[in-house]
């Protein structure tokens, strides 16, 4: 990591201890807090490096009560965003905000809810927000728990570190909160309970931040820290305040709960030890083994070059295809590498009973994004060595190269939603690495350092598949984890090296041979 960039992270934990202080807790926690923001903090400075090689991700979800009462806070929330996201590009632009909102009122509403999923645009969140009025309310509670579990269940949380901002003045329905006026004393008309709302909040890994404008809410804070445990509460009271001056108070609040969840997540998922597990490198006997149920996800497979560099592509749900999936599993891994284990397994869902490889990353930070990434270069490299081969069979060349399907296993079991991959298993033959990442050539093959060169060509410069690794057969080279050097650096995860990986390590190295001329590649000038 960079000196300069190491400078950026430690003045911004440093500021936010500042900052921290700047926010008024509101009880004598306060103190306690802080400390214990410092000591998670100095213990993360701990592992900056490793933090600071991964991009943080972070699903940031506004619950808003949107009752008359509260214009000020949906002006607040809306103006206050975008110096939210230009700060953290400054001071850490390894955290990346996708933001997301949830506005509640009440059950005589005819809006009750307003959704809006998670976005990665300010823009996009501010204009959003300009439509949100705040109107409605009836009686003094609101509909809280039914907006705490619309954000909760109704929208598409991504990443791992998770944080729900809930900013609202008055107290959900029930005697249990509140002695107010209220339309339905017994508690939510819809059967939700203030303890199966927050279990879905602690069971989803989301980490609760609560700003509180009046005393209304006291009850309702006391009864929901007696059932998740404690969480910060901000005060965020706008009396005697202007409007620039609460923008900044929510501001503060918001970067605080970022950064709080940030260092806590990161320091709870490192210090989780590493496991060293036994390997076995012989199938086990399959009959001993218990069916386990989990879901496979894929993408569906791009059509056109524009869909391949258009990485929004591949943050639409509607293109990921979900289904049911039964398999058995070995106990213990076959084989290690620097980043995953891989275990037999065998697909049970059907009647034809097909022999996979399961793979687990050993570092558990973030592995569904991680997941994701390799799927996303594995649907590229697959969809890309298809058009390899049609070009290829055109001008008599016989040779193909495939890549394995791969897929995502999401495996909920007790509190825990597991993410693998999954693949095929490879027929039996010398697994071999071609050539690696970083330009060297292990094992030359003209048609792979064409198919390379192919990839340059096909996509005008944007991308190369490389890291060409698998087995050879007499028709085809079968292909598995491939990685790509493409001008986006945010994409394709750690091994893509950029506009300098295309240069340095592809261009620099290759040399058009027979493979290349007939397919009417043009020339590399170095
Ligand atoms: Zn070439």
């Amino acid at each position: 990591m960079s000196t300069r960039k190491l400078r950026a992270i430690t003045s911004w934990f440093c500021n936010k201890n500042v900052a921290t202080e700047t926010v008024t807790l509101v009880d004598n926690q306060k103190q306690e807090n802080v400390e214990k923001v410092e000591k998670k903090i100095s213990e993360t400075f701990d592992y900056i490096d490793d933090i600071s090689k991964e991009d943080i991700n972070v699903d940031l979800c506004f619950v808003l009560d949107c009752t008359g009462s509260m214009g000020d806070y949906i002006v607040a929330a809306k103006d206050c965003i975008q110096q939210v996201v230009e700060h953290m590009e400054r001071t850490n632009p390894n955290i990346k905000l996708w933001i997301g909102f949830c506005g509640y009122r009440d059950h005589c509403d005819p809006n009750r809810l307003q959704i809006m999923n998670f976005i990665d645009s300010h823009l996009e969140f501010k204009r959003y927000m300009s439509e949100v009025i705040a109107d409605g309310g009836g009686d003094a509670p609101e509909d809280v728990l039914g907006g705490l579990n619309a954000a909760i269940n109704s929208m598409n949380w991504r990443h791992s570190t998770r944080i729900l901002f809930h900013l609202g003045d008055c107290p959900p329905h029930g005697r249990r909160f509140s002695r107010l006026k209220d339309d339905y004393p017994k508690g939510d008309p819809n059967g939700l309970t203030a303890e199966s709302v927050l279990n879905g909040i602690r069971l989803a890994g989301i980490h609760y931040y609560f700003g509180k404008i009046t005393n209304k809410t006291d009850e309702m804070i006391r009864v929901f820290r007696s059932i998740m445990g404690k969480f910060l509460v901000f005060n965020l009271t706008a009396e005697g305040l202007d409007p620039e001056e609460l923008v900044a108070k929510v501001f503060e609040s918001i970067c605080s709960s970022i950064t709080t969840t940030v260092t806590i997540t990161n320091t709870m998922e490192k210090t989780r030890q590493r496991r060293i597990l036994e390997k076995d490198s012989h199938e086990p006997d399959w009959n001993t083994l218990p069916v386990k149920n989990g879901e496979l996800l894929y993408y569906r497979l791009p059509k056109t070059l524009t869909d391949i560099k258009d990485s929004r592509y591949f943050k639409r749900r509607s293109n990921l295809v979900l289904r049911k999936f039964s398999y058995k599993q070995a106990q213990k891994p076959f084989s290690s590498g620097a980043e995953r284990y891989a275990y037999f397994a065998l697909d049970v869902t059907q009647e034809s009973i097909e022999k996979i490889v399961i793979k687990e990353r050993i570092e558990k930070v973030n592995s569904f994004e991680r997941c994701l990434e390799a799927l996303e270069s594995s649907t590229i490299s697959y969809f890309l060595s298809k058009e390899f081969n049609s070009a290829a069979t055109r001008v008599g060349i016989n040779k193909k190269v495939n890549f394995l399907k791969v897929q995502i296993l999401r495996r909920t079991a007790g509190f825990s939603t597991r993410y693998y991959t999954m693949e095929p298993k490879l027929y039996d033959g010398k697994f071999k690495r071609f050539n690696v990442n970083n330009g060297i050539i292990k094992e030359y093959h003209s048609t792979l350092e064409a198919f390379a060169h192919f990839t340059y060509e096909y996509t005008k410069g944007y991308l190369v598949v490389y890291d060409l690794q698998g087995i050879e057969l007499a028709d085809e080279f079968l292909l598995t984890d491939p990685a790509i050097h493409c001008k986006d650096r945010l994409r394709f995860g750690r091994t893509n090296l950029g506009m300098r990986g295309i240069e340095e390590c592809f261009l620099a190295n290759h040399k058009c041979d027979s493979v290349c001329k007939k397919l009417g590649l043009s020339g590399i000038s170095k």
